[in-house]
């Protein structure tokens, strides 16, 4: 590659003020967005984005999911194209970066490679995924998730907000239901460049993220079940008291999650005692548990040590525990030659980084199960997320479309 291209870098001032230009279709009372999946909102900068890439002399495909493809021709028409997808869905009091940053980018890439006159090799396509909030159309990530054979296209056009409304007539009263059909598109690689929606970046003074996977969760319900009896008649050592129990495996459970410091986690995040009256020992706990831990074998072992606990409990206690799951969502290990492209052109640029492990879901979970994937994080502030006070600042968001940027030029092969 000649040193012209590996100097090549983003306009960090045309970048920023496209994502405050566009921070306006759907923007709050607070400096936020609510920018509901295929609302009007939504459709919004969906229209923005398309005039703005066919302006490049993009060939734009809309699916049937309203998934859109803004495509940049290559120098070799039969390579599939390299994407750079995230979305331009907010939650109802969502910030202005969270997703958006990701497609944005992709634009000021096209837009600064269109300005150096460079043609790729591979065709490179911005891609905006439909409904990955899950804000309006529950589950998250869902077209995303139907590109890549995780659910029936069915399912998605069947799923309904809060007011009844279905996703197919959102699609058709959007504008944005499509002709192209959903997935089956190669895919040489997938690059989504987020924020890091945390605060370890930001509190170990790094510029970026060089995300290794996303992390596995298991949800599982505890059903904890005692005798019911008085509170001024039975003695302590007759009872069979289910919330002590449950109190001894929350500790249990916390301390599990504590194992591995800087990997493992876990949550109860509910937590029901019954019959709830003030002068009866408690009969029935029902509580949720959440693990997560970034590898399989690590769940593993937490799913474990927590049924461990809850059968050394039981038996002390003089209680039944019954753990049933109820959801898992696999680890996610992004494509090492994807990984290694966005880690050489960080360090090309000269950028602090560190290896992450992404805490929460994005489209890219789902992509990466048909193209190889990578992820690369900024810092926000505070790491705060999903709140209309996220905020990060024009050199971050510079930063990060450099290493999209490189990374891609990179993996294209041509530098
Ligand atoms: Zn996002």
């Amino acid at each position: 590659m000649t040193g012209a291209l590996t100097d090549l870098r983003v306009d960090g001032d045309r970048l920023w003020s496209t994502l405050m230009e566009t921070a306006a279709f759907g923007r709050t009372a607070k400096g936020g967005l609510c920018r509901l999946a295929l609302s009007p909102e939504d459709a919004q900068v969906r229209r923005w984005f398309v005039a703005a890439c066919e302006a490049l002399g993009c060939a734009v495909t809309i699916d049937q999911l309203g998934n859109i493809f803004a495509r940049r021709a290559g120098s070799s028409p039969d390579l599939p194209p390299i994407a750079i997808g995230s979305h331009l869905d907010t939650q109802p009091t969502g910030g202005r970066f969270d997703g958006i940053l990701g497609v944005l980018a992709g634009l000021e890439v096209l837009r600064t490679l269109d300005d150096a006159g460079f043609v790729t090799r591979h065709p490179i396509e911005v891609v905006n995924w439909t409904n990955e909030e899950g804000a309006r159309f529950a589950p998250a990530m869902l077209c995303a998730g139907v590109f890549a054979g995780a659910f029936e296209m069915d399912y998605a056009l069947s799923r309904q907000d809060k007011a009844g409304v279905r996703l197919e007539d959102a699609l058709e009263q959007s504008g944005f239901r499509g002709p192209a059909p959903v997935g089956g598109r190669p895919l040489a690689a997938h690059f989504e460049l987020h924020i890091e929606q945390g605060p370890v970046l930001e509190a170990e003074g790094l510029e970026i993220g060089v995300v290794s996977g996303v992390q596995g969760i298991r949800w599982f319900d505890v059903e904890i079940s005692g005798l019911a009896c008085h509170a001024g008649t039975m003695p302590m050592r007759l009872r069979r008291d289910a919330l002590q129990a449950a109190a001894r495996l929350a500790v249990a459970v916390d301390e599990i999650g504590r194992s591995e410091p800087d990997t493992s986690l876990s949550t109860i995040g509910i937590f029901d005692a019954y019959p709830g009256s003030r002068n009866t020992v408690p009969e029935t706990i029902r509580m949720s548990v959440d693990l997560r831990h970034p590898r399989a074998d690590g769940l593993d072992g937490l799913e474990q040590a927590f049924r461990a606990a809850a059968a050394d409990i039981a038996g002390r206690l003089q209680v039944e525990i019954a753990v049933q799951p109820v959801w898992s969502s696999p680890p996610v290990v992004f494509d090492p030659r994807v990984v290694g492209a966005i880690d050489a052109a960080t360090q090309r640029l000269g950028y602090s980084r560190r290896s992450i492990v992404s805490g929460a879901g994005h489209d890219s979970v789902y992509i990466a199960r048909v193209a190889p994937t990578g992820m690369i994080f900024t810092p926000c502030d505070d790491g705060i997320s999903h709140n209309e006070a996220e905020n990060m600042s024009p050199a971050q968001a510079e930063r990060g479309a450099n290493v999209l940027l490189q990374a891609i030029l990179q993996f294209d092969g041509t530098v």
